[in-house]
């Protein structure tokens, strides 16, 4: 989180957020009613089921009767991370739902905040493992794997957005006692260590944005710092996992464990904001063009390795291998937006939409209620690795998982949506994503309206007061964009508009983005797909799933000059037509010298978003075809 009451003077850019900016409809708006109908109270009751309160009521009630070590340090994360979007959910408050649907909200809220208060322990602490006998193991003694310190970030940043979003500062209270402890004891006078998994740099920026007292970005910045020198002692995992190999500041690429490297490059991003240290700003500006030329996927996935979960070499992207995340896309997104806010780069904003439109929204079933933790930009129709590091693991997306990091991050993530479209950079309004939505600043009220990313038109109306200035932003896929303001219309390139002045009650802009379909190739070195091209319309990627298709997709060519002729239909249900080549396999070696001519027919290829693949039975699907 990073919302409308963070100012930052340094950069003179404030993200307008729920006070200011609402989503109404669109795809964003049916995300954020499809959480509250059904993500928030699945997750609720998944919580309940897999134990995740009871640890915690174990520990306020010194009750370990029977108790089953709890299998994750960091389990209590999973409730902060849930409280974090409920604050926003029950601030929010109506939205045409049953009033018995909002108190059952407001009670689990309640309980929660009832059981942290209660087991936090007098010193400040609160961790449910490592205050559980059964575990038996001392507080801040395994820093590699602990996650303590991640924890509070997450109570942290819970109990921020409790205290901006329903001015309840009974989280905060039990946030500052624990991050108090952990100044005192990691701060500029304590150990020399730091979190095996980072998040708490973040978190304490946001504390010290919040309170203003400085000893928090102190240490977030020391947290930084320590990181890169072999400290973290490993067992199975090497230092580059833990991104301690070598000092960010000298790092030469992105590496390592892949949530655990962008909530790292996002808590550096915001010392680096709010310390005014552009050295670091410029090198985590160097890390990230690294990252999106050569180790990001077609859909803004970040982590191609099962293994270690890990992001592997510059160009190793294989489809079928794909990682990717659901929270490494929502640190990506993270890392972004900080780097937005710092430099007013649209680049940034560019990425954001890839990882929101695809890595970011494929992660959750159409019903809100079911969860990919790894997500393959290819399936086989033989597939039987399971899910991620799962060994209870499915083929598709499943309720819930035994490390469940992902579906309560989805729910924060998406409560907190309205947070990322639009800036006050230095008295000009920046919009950054097309949403339908309204939009308060400064005395004015403007209705933002368009059906993106199903479709490029998108108009601003000032129906209230007035803009001095302003400007919208242009994706880099968008060629031949027109910007229309008082019947004069003109050619805007990607990037930002040109700043728009003195806008009056009354007036419109539109800005159209041209959507036809792309055929995209990667640079030759990435292997896995050399010779194959994806397509995409607008911010969608697009794949074929094999229930849509009368050939099996793994024998299907595209050629490029297929894209031109693509036919579109279907609005919000998109599908995308193309004419491709099916050939039949001969019966010869894996390996061989010559190979026997295959039988060839035209076919039609039916495409569909990325996000929306699996949603049906499990069967192959993918996103890269090869040209010939
Ligand atoms: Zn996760």
């Amino acid at each position: 989180m990073l919302s409308s009451a963070a100012v930052m003077p340094t950069i003179g850019a404030r993200p307008l957020g729920e006070d200011s900016v609402s989503l109404r409809g669109g795809l964003l708006g049916a995300w954020q009613q499809r959480n509250v109908e059904a993500t928030v109270p699945h997750v609720m009751q998944q919580l309940r089921q897999a134990e995740n309160l009871e640890n915690l009521r174990r520990v306020a009630d010194q009750d370990f009767d029977g108790a089953a070590p709890v299998r994750y340090p960091f389990l209590d994360t999973d409730i902060h991370k849930t409280l974090e979007g409920l604050a926003y959910v029950l601030a929010r408050g109506d939205r045409d739902l049953p009033a018995d649907h909002l108190a059952a909200i407001r009670a689990f809220y309640e309980e929660c905040v009832d059981l942290l208060r209660r087991a936090q322990r007098e010193d400040g602490y609160l961790n449910s493992y490592y205050q559980s006998p059964v575990v038996g193991k001392d507080s801040f003694s395994d820093l590699v794997w602990g996650h303590e310190l991640y924890t509070l970030g997450h109570l942290i940043q819970a109990a921020v957005a409790a205290d901006r979003r329903l001015g309840d500062a009974r989280l905060l209270g039990i946030a500052i006692k624990f991050a108090d402890l952990v100044v005192s004891r990691f701060g500029p006078d304590g150990d020399l260590d730091f979190c095996g998994h980072p998040e708490i740099e973040m978190a304490l920026v946001e504390l010290y944005r919040h309170t203003g007292r400085d000893e928090y970005l102190t240490t977030a910045k020391l947290m930084v710092d320590r990181r890169g020198r072999g400290t973290l002692k490993h067992s199975i995992f090497p230092s580059d996992y833990f991104q301690d190999a070598v000092p960010l500041r000298e790092l030469d690429s992105v590496t390592g464990h892949a949530v655990r490297m962008v909530y790292l490059a996002a808590g550096a991003t915001d010392v680096a904001i709010e310390t005014g240290d552009q050295e670091l700003l410029d090198h985590l500006e160097y890390l990230w063009d690294d990252m999106v030329a050569s180790k990001l996927y077609v859909t803004g996935g970040l982590g191609c390795r099962h293994s270690d979960e890990a992001i592997g070499d510059r160009f190793e992207l294989p489809s079928d291998r794909s990682y990717s995340e659901t929270c490494a896309a929502i640190g990506t997104h993270q890392w972004a937006w900080r780097m937005y806010l710092a430099s007013g780069d649209a680049k940034y904003l560019d990425a954001i939409e890839t990882v929101l439109f695809n890595a970011f929204a494929v992660g959750t079933s159409a019903d809100g209620t079911c969860f990919f933790y790894d997500n393959p930009l290819q399936r086989r129709p033989d597939h039987n690795q399971r899910s991620g590091a799962e060994t209870d693991g499915g083929l598709l997306r499943l309720p819930w998982f035994v490390c469940p990091c992902c579906p309560p991050n989805v729910i924060r993530w998406v409560a907190e949506l309205q947070d990322h479209l639009v800036v006050d950079r230095e008295g000009t309004l920046e919009f950054g994503l097309p949403f339908d939505g309204t939009v308060k600043a400064g005395g004015a009220l403007l209705e933002s309206t368009t059906d993106y990313p199903f479709d490029g038109t998108w108009t601003l109306r000032v129906v209230e007061g007035g803009v001095p200035q302003a400007r919208l932003r242009v994706p880099a896929w968008a060629h031949g964009a027109r910007l229309t303001r008082a019947g004069q219309d003109h050619v805007v390139g990607h990037g930002w508009t040109e700043t728009l002045t003195d806008l009056r009650q009354g007036e419109e802009i539109t800005v159209t983005l041209p959507m036809p379909v792309e055929a995209l190739s990667a640079d030759p070195r990435v292997d896995a797909v050399r010779g194959s091209l994806a397509f995409r319309r607008g911010p969608l990627v697009l794949c074929a799933e094999q229930q849509d298709q009368s050939v099996p997709v793994d024998n299907v060519r595209i050629p490029q000059e297929a894209a031109l002729h693509a036919v579109t239909a279907g609005g919000d249900q998109l599908t995308v037509t193309v004419t491709g080549h099916a050939y039949d396999p001969q019966p010869a070696p894996l390996y061989a010298a010559t190979r026997p001519e295959e039988a060839v027919a035209d076919t039609t290829v039916t495409l569909k978003p990325y996000y929306t693949w699996g949603n049906r039975d499990a069967a192959a699907m993918r996103v890269w075809f090869p040209e010939h």
